[in-house]
């Protein structure tokens, strides 16, 4: 028997084989608590703010238009940026506008997604696909997806079992965001982890169900290395023969600043350390700053520590150029930004053992890798690189010519684009078979290779040319 394939199913994939290549496809990223275009480095804003941001550029940048929602933290903000052509920030109203910590989040985010849904229909725009980021964002984007029916894309940036594990009293949200990382898993089209180590920690912690990609985070990588030390330490005032460790990132316990502080304390030779990063009065990193700052003095390093602030995206470049080593002492990361950006600029990195930092860094090429929380440990590596100029020079080539390769925006960009295009295209297809009436058995064989893994637009092509083989009768389904 014959199962024929209606001939307008053949048209339908045809033409969209014609239409994708000059429709502009418009792509939803949120990022409740991160604005893409907020100070970074203060409380809540670090590397997810960095992440949505470049990648909603790289993405407008190849020609697709993006719209990064986020939520409106002061009256005078306004509701739409345009950052770059066809990449804006648009601003939600939900709850009201002024920071609120991620823990208070969650009450607020039925009005994000009512506001996102007024402001689809208000504006006109048809989003092929979300991007939700952190677990606060997941839950907006599986709401979404359950009214709209649109794929969903998500990345965690941080898992809750994970980060509270050593915690003695976790906060009372930890149990709902249980709850919601583990749907977000099970529920939504694709996960992308950034390092295998999160792969790894959501199927032990969070379900054994649900696809996970692994695309790593990336970088403007011509930026971060556009400066020599030479020049970066003139800029900053910096004497060429001085010996620079440096910290980049927030003022966040689990970064372990506190461990790098007391290897600092063990160091014979002389050096300055610099802590890159700002904190906000009313917030919790402002508290940790200080307890940093007590320690600083308590351990007599008062005199060669320097505690710089914020520092802008722009200028951060030197900062990381000027360290003789940049370390990166974290309890807990999930990926870990500061690492790779001081790599690019050709500064090897000394990081601790876990989460993504243990897939960034090359141990003995790139930098070193040590144990978390073992100030003795770190001491030792600080002080093997600062007194090897030969040594560091050789990892930090290497470290520039690895990020370049690896964690490049554009090649990053590439993947997630490649996977948004198989899943919206995935999804055209399911809904051709929905609308037409395919035999059972024909139906049930598409939706298998359509569930087995998103498809490239070269696959597709193949189901095409399948489907039509179906349908002129060349090839015969067979029933069994
Ligand atoms: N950062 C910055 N200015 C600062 C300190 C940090 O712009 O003064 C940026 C840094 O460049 C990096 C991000 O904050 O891109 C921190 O990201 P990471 O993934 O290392 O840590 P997270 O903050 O996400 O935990």
């Amino acid at each position: 028997m014959n199962n024929l394939v209606p001939l307008n199913l053949v048209e339908s994939l045809e033409n969209l084989a014609l239409e994708t290549p000059n429709s502009q496809p418009t792509y939803a990223l949120i990022s409740v608590h991160g604005d893409p275009t907020a100070e970074i480095g203060k409380e809540g804003a670090g590397g997810q703010n960095i992440y949505v941001r470049e990648l909603g550029l790289a993405l407008a940048k190849r020609g697709c238009l993006v719209d990064m929602f986020t939520r409106r933290e002061h009256p005078n903000q306004e509701e739409i940026v345009e950052l770059a052509p066809g990449c804006r920030t648009i601003r939600l109203t939900a709850g009201p506008a002024k920071f609120i910590s991620r823990n208070e989040l969650f009450e607020h985010l039925p009005e994000f997604v009512e506001a996102w849904l007024n402001f689809r229909k208000c504006s006109g725009r048809n989003y092929a696909l979300i991007h939700s980021n952190y677990w606060l964002s997941g839950w907006v984007g599986l709401q979404l997806k359950s009214q709209l029916g649109l794929p969903q894309v998500h990345t965690y940036h941080s898992i809750g079992a994970v980060k509270y594990r050593d915690e003695q009293n976790p906060p009372q949200m930890a149990v709902i965001r249980h709850h919601v990382e583990k749907a977000i898993l099970e529920q939504t089209d694709c996960v992308i982890s950034t390092s295998p180590q999160e792969v790894d920690d959501l199927r032990q912690f969070i379900s054994q169900q649900g696809r996970i990609k692994i695309i790593p985070c990336g970088i403007n990588t011509e930026h971060f290395g556009s400066i020599s030390q030479k020049i970066a330490r003139q800029q900053l005032g910096i004497s060429s023969d001085s010996q620079i460790i440096m910290y980049v990132g927030r003022f966040d316990h689990r970064k372990g600043i506190e461990t790098l502080v007391k290897a600092c304390a063990f160091l014979s030779d002389s050096f300055t350390l610099y802590l890159v990063g700002g904190s906000r009065e009313d917030g919790a990193d402002f508290q940790e700053q200080q307890r940093i700052q007590a320690l600083v003095k308590k351990l007599g390093l008062a005199a060669v520590t320097v505690f710089t602030g914020r520092i802008s995206q722009a200028l951060l470049p030197a900062y990381y150029a000027a360290g003789d080593v940049c370390v990166v002492p974290s309890y807990y990361e999930p990926f870990g930004l500061v690492a790779i950006e001081a790599m690019a600029a050709g500064t090897p990195v000394i990081a601790s053992n876990v989460g993504g930092l243990q897939h960034t860094v090359v141990h003995g090429k790139t930098g070193l890798l040590v144990p978390p929380g073992n100030h003795h440990a770190l001491a030792r590596a600080i002080g093997n690189l600062l007194a090897n100029p030969s040594l560091r020079q050789f990892y930090g080539n290497a470290a520039h010519n690895w990020v370049q390769s690896r964690f490049s925006a554009e090649a990053v960009t590439n993947q997630i684009y490649e996977l948004y295009q198989s899943l919206t295209l995935s999804m055209f297809v399911q809904e051709i078979i929905q609308t037409n009436n395919l035999t059972p058995n024909v139906e049930k064989q598409i939706q298998t290779l359509l569930k087995s893994k998103a498809l490239k637009p070269s696959e597709i092509k193949a189901l095409e040319k399948l489907v039509d083989s179906f349908s002129n009768g060349t090839v015969q389904w067979v029933n069994n």
